[in-house]
């Protein structure tokens, strides 16, 4: 690890499972009967906003009561240690990261913990429910949703990531399925740039292919030897 100064690191939903969050995916791609599309799209929004919302209020209560496990501790650990640049971007919508203790998070795909007004476009702090329609702390509006990127939406911050990508020396995805882009494009950006790629899963993914490296295990045990690996 001598010559890696800047690292980009990936999360997905793998990082979280052992946590006790589940997906979609895990799940079957339905909740309560809905498919994915008919909860987590714009469209679902317009449509049917109780059902959406409803469905929201659950998963933000719900995580609430979840943990940071070894895998998210770990990755804070290099976080206040290391001396180099480090980007952790996570396609998970729960603050677990942030909970552990890491500081260098971006959510790209936002977060269950913030409600985004859609009349004045400020995004506050919110734990509560949304489903009563409460006001927007900032402009009264009742016009509040979930925080967090729907299919068919453009994920958060992309330009920050591809800067932060052109100055590493190693990429790392952890937990991801590769399924989703454009997170499951980032390996490719990477080798297009000559960055060594690392990946730590529990099973190969979909693009798996694309790494150098592949480290198979719970992400609360092939994490953690990592992180240890990399602060030597
Ligand atoms: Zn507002």
């Amino acid at each position: 690890m001598g010559q890696i100064r800047n690292i980009v690191i990936l999360t997905g939903a793998g990082i979280s499972a052992e946590s006790g969050i589940d997906t979609f995916r895990s799940a079957g791609g339905l909740w309560e009967q809905h498919r994915v599309e008919d909860v987590a799209t714009p469209e679902a929004f317009a449509r049917d906003p109780n059902l959406v919302l409803r469905f929201y209020d659950m998963r933000r209560a719900a995580i609430q009561e979840k943990l940071p496990n070894p895998a998210h501790f770990a990755l804070a650990e290099l976080d206040a240690n290391w001396k180099g640049g480090l980007l952790i971007v996570t396609q998970n919508v729960d603050d677990l990261h942030t909970r552990a203790g890491a500081r260098r998070v971006l959510h790209m795909h936002g977060e269950h913990l913030k409600a985004w007004c859609t009349s004045c476009d400020v995004r506050s702090h919110w734990r509560g429910p949304l489903i009563e329609r409460p006001p927007c702390p900032v402009c009264q509006a009742r016009t509040l949703r979930p925080d967090v990127v729907w299919f068919g939406e453009m994920p958060y911050r992309m330009g920050e990531i591809y800067a932060a990508l052109r100055e590493a020396d190693l990429f790392v995805s952890i937990g991801t399925s590769g399924a989703v882009y454009p997170a499951a494009g980032l390996v490719r950006n990477a080798r297009d740039l000559g960055i060594s790629t690392l990946e730590l899963n529990l099973e190969r993914s979909q693009g798996s292919d694309w790494f150098h490296e592949t480290r198979l295990g719970p992400a609360s045990e092939v994490v953690p030897a990592w992180v240890a690996e990399v602060l030597g």
